[in-house]
């Protein structure tokens, strides 16, 4: 049996997990494909990667830090005004399972300025940097108005610089009705290298397209469709 700690522990880091609070991790509609991107705006790839996902007809969320939205408020602008949806991704990247529910409310309303004063966009939904929530996250997300927390079902593990074929690989295993965790950004610098996940995106879009695929941001799934409720998912680590 697991302890309590132990059980905490896997709380916090298990997508799958519903012990502090349910997420939302898939479409809830095999026909559609989410892609979501995290840590940016980043200006060394988001550019190259807006016009990829144009030319594929395709529309992703972007869960932007606060603090890269303040260094390149047009860049945010830019993703709102190509249609894409932006969610929060905390002001400053810190791991939210110890964080008082003060400074969770802080992170998250500094975050949400930045992004409504730079894209004029009201963001609903929040992912947690890491993936990991604590006791207070739900609360605070809750109070803040927000739609709840978002995850993934499927991850491309590309945090860090790497060739573009093992993300391929990786993402061979995402298809209709997976919330796909991606990155644009580099929540350690402002303009990391994220070359191998735009070279996959190259590879994968018109397939899935082929596929029958239907991209969605995360602002139109529809909650009670997707269930917010546990499913298979996959660990971060
Ligand atoms: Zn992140």
């Amino acid at each position: 049996m697991l302890g309590g700690a132990a059980v905490a522990a896997w709380g916090a880091v298990y997508p799958g997990a519903q012990v502090f609070g349910r997420t939302l991790r898939i479409t809830g509609d095999g026909a559609t494909l989410a892609l979501t991107f995290d840590d940016g705006p980043n200006p060394a790839v988001t550019p190259g990667l807006l016009e990829l996902l144009e030319r594929h007809g395709a529309r992703a969320t972007f869960f932007l830090m606060g603090s890269h939205v303040r260094a390149f408020p047009a860049l945010a602008r830019e993703i709102a005004a190509r249609g894409h949806a932006i969610g929060n991704h905390t002001e400053t990247h810190p791991s939210l399972i110890f964080l008082p529910a003060r400074k969770l409310h802080d992170e998250l309303s500094r975050c949400d300025e930045a992004i409504q004063s730079a894209a004029a966009y009201r963001p609903r939904w929040m992912r947690p940097p890491f993936g990991f929530r604590g006791p207070a996250l739900s609360g605070v997300v809750h109070r803040l108005g927000y739609s709840g927390v978002a995850m993934w079902s499927k991850l491309a593990r590309d945090w860090r610089p790497q060739a573009a074929e093992p993300v391929i690989r990786r993402l061979r295993r995402a298809g209709g009705g997976d919330i796909v965790l991606l990155h644009d950004g580099d929540h350690r610098m402002t303009e990391g290298d994220r070359q191998h996940t735009v070279a996959a995106l190259a590879y994968w879009l018109p397939r899935w397209k082929d596929a029958g695929l239907e991209f969605v941001t995360v602002d139109e799934i529809d909650p009670s469709r997707a269930g917010l409720r546990d499913a298979s998912s996959e660990k971060v680590n």
